[in-house]
C-alpha cells in the first residue's frame, strides 16, 4: 500500500485537526510552525454545533470541555459602571460551549503528540507543485542559525492563519485577499475581575464604534475584548496598543470600568491587537495545495465561527481524500464544493454579526438596548428567543458531516 505524505503548515486549530484527521485515513503528515514552541491559551471561544459535531467525529469534544459557569451574571454596562441584566453565551440558541482557544489547541495537540514530531521554528520558502508531487522548501532557525531542506510532498496543506505563507507563495499577495472589516481587536485575559463585579460576571460596554466586553469562564480568570472603528489601522497599529484603545475610546474620560480594563490590558504579558480582516478567495486549492481555516476563509471573530468552520474544514479533507484515493486533486474539488456555500454564508452573515458585537450607529444601540429589554419580558422572550435562533441556525450546521 503507498502511504501518502502531506505537509502541514501551522499548529493552529485548522492545522493540528488536518494533522489528526490524516493520520486517522492512514497519512503520513509533517507538521511545521513558525513559532519556536506552543502557544499561550488566547482568547475566548463559542464552540458551536458545527464545530462540535467536527470535534465529536474527530475524538476531542470531550477534553475540549466547556468553560460556561453555573453562576454566570450578565449585565449592559455603561461607562459610569451603571448596569442593566444583560445576555451572555449561555443565553444564545445552539448552546455554544465558551472554551479558550487553547482548550481547542491542547486536545489537539494531546491527540497528535505521541506520534506527530513538529518541527517548530520552520516555515516553507518556496514552494514547486508538479502532477506528481510538491517540492517544498522548509527554513529552520534556531540559535545556530537557519538551515534549508527540500522535500516533497503529495499535498500541502496551509492552515498557517490570516498572513499566510502558503497563500502567498501559492495564490499570490495578501492585498489581493485580504478585506478589511476597519476594526481593530483588543484582547487578554484578565489578572483580576474588574473592581465591583465577581470573577463569574460578564459585561458589554456597547457605544457607536466602539464595546468593550468581558467573558467569564468557571474556574479561570475573565477575558476582555477591546472592539473599535477606524479608517487607518496602520496609523492603529503605529502606536502602541493601550494608547490606541485609550484614544479609540476618547475624548471622554473613561470611567472606572474601561480604565481598570485599559489598565489590565497594559499590564497583561500576552495580548493580542489586530485588525479584522475577512480573507475572500475564487479558489481554496490548486491540483495538490490546499488552504485551509483562516488563511483560506478568515471570517472574523464576529461571526463566531473560526475555530468551528476549521474543525469542520479538516474533518471533510480527509473524508474526501479518503474517498478519492491517488486523485487529491478530485478531492480538494469535491471538498472545496460542500464547504464553500457554507463559508460564503457565514462570511455574509459576519457584518451582521459586527453590529451585534459593535453597534454602529447610534439606533443600533438603540435596538441593542430594546432587544435586552424584550428578553427580560415573558410574553416577548419567547418570540425574541425564535427570532434569535433563525439568526445562529447556520452556525449549528453539520457541514462536514456525510
Ligand atoms: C478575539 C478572537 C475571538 C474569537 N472568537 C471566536 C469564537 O467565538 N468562535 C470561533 O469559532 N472562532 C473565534 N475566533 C476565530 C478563531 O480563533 C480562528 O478562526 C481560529 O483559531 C483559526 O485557526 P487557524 O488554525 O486557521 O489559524 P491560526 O490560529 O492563526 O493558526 C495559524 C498557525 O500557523 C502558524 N504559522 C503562521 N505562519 C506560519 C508559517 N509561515 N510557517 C509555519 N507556521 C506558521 C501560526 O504561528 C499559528 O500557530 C476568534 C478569534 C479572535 C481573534
Amino acid at each position: 500500500m503507498t502511504t501518502h505524505r502531506a505537509l502541514i503548515v501551522g499548529t493552529g486549530i485548522g492545522g493540528l485537526a488536518t494533522a489528526l484527521r490524516l493520520h486517522d485515513i492512514g497519512w503520513e503528515t509533517v507538521i511545521v510552525e513558525r513559532a519556536a514552541a506552543r502557544r499561550s491559551p488566547g482568547y475566548f471561544i463559542a464552540l458551536f454545533g458545527t464545530g462540535r459535531a467536527a470535534a465529536e467525529r474527530l475524538g476531542v469534544l470531550d477534553a475540549i470541555g466547556n468553560r460556561l459557569g453555573d453562576d454566570t451574571r450578565n449585565f449592559d454596562i455603561d461607562r459610569s459602571g451603571r448596569r442593566r441584566p444583560g445576555m451572555g453565551h449561555g443565553d444564545l440558541p445552539g448552546a455554544p460551549r465558551l472554551v479558550l482557544r487553547g482548550d481547542v489547541e491542547s486536545s489537539l495537540f494531546d491527540a497528535v503528540s505521541s506520534w506527530a514530531g513538529i518541527r517548530y521554528g520552520t516555515t516553507p520558502v518556496g514552494l514547486d507543485e508538479h502532477a506528481d508531487g510538491v517540492d517544498v522548501t522548509l527554513r529552520t532557525t534556531t540559535a545556530a542559525g537557519d538551515t534549508e531542506v527540500t522535500e516533497r510532498f503529495d499535498l500541502v496543506v496551509g492552515a498557517d492563519g490570516l498572513r499566510s505563507t502558503v497563500r502567498r507563495l501559492q495564490f499570490g499577495p495578501d492585498e489581493d485577499f485580504l478585506r478589511p472589516f476597519h476594526h481593530m481587536i483588543g484582547a487578554t485575559i484578565l489578572q483580576r475581575p474588574v473592581a465591583g463585579f465577581r470573577s463569574g460576571d460578564g459585561f458589554v460596554l456597547a457605544e457607536p464604534g466602539r464595546s468593550a466586553w468581558v467573558f467569564p469562564f468557571a474556574n479561570h480568570q475573565p477575558g476582555v475584548l477591546f472592539n473599535y472603528r477606524t479608517t487607518d489601522e496602520q496609523a492603529e497599529f503605529g502606536r502602541p496598543a493601550p494608547e490606541s484603545i485609550r484614544r479609540a475610546f476618547g475624548p471622554e474620560p473613561l470611567g472606572p470600568v474601561l480604565e481598570d480594563l485599559v489598565q489590565q490590558f497594559e499590564a497583561a504579558d500576552d495580548v493580542l491587537f489586530d485588525a479584522a480582516y475577512q480573507v475572500r478567495m475564487p479558489s481554496w486549492h490548486t491540483g495538490r495545495v490546499v488552504l485551509l481555516g483562516d488563511a483560506a476563509w478568515c471570517l472574523t471573530l464576529y461571526s463566531g465561527m473560526g475555530a468551528s468552520s476549521a474543525l469542520a474544514g479538516a474533518d471533510l479533507l480527509g473524508t474526501t481524500l479518503q474517498r478519492n484515493p491517488g486523485a487529491p486533486a478530485r478531492a480538494l474539488r469535491e471538498w472545496e464544493q460542500k464547504l464553500r456555500p457554507f463559508i460564503g454564508a457565514v462570511q455574509t452573515t459576519a457584518h451582521k454579526d459586527l453590529v451585534m458585537f459593535v453597534p454602529q450607529t447610534r439606533r443600533d444601540r438603540t435596538a441593542r438596548t430594546v432587544t435586552l429589554s424584550l428578553l427580560r419580558n415573558p410574553l416577548a422572550k419567547r418570540v425574541m428567543r425564535g427570532v434569535i435562533a433563525q439568526q445562529f441556525r447556520e452556525k449549528s450546521l453539520d457541514v462536514a458531516g456525510v
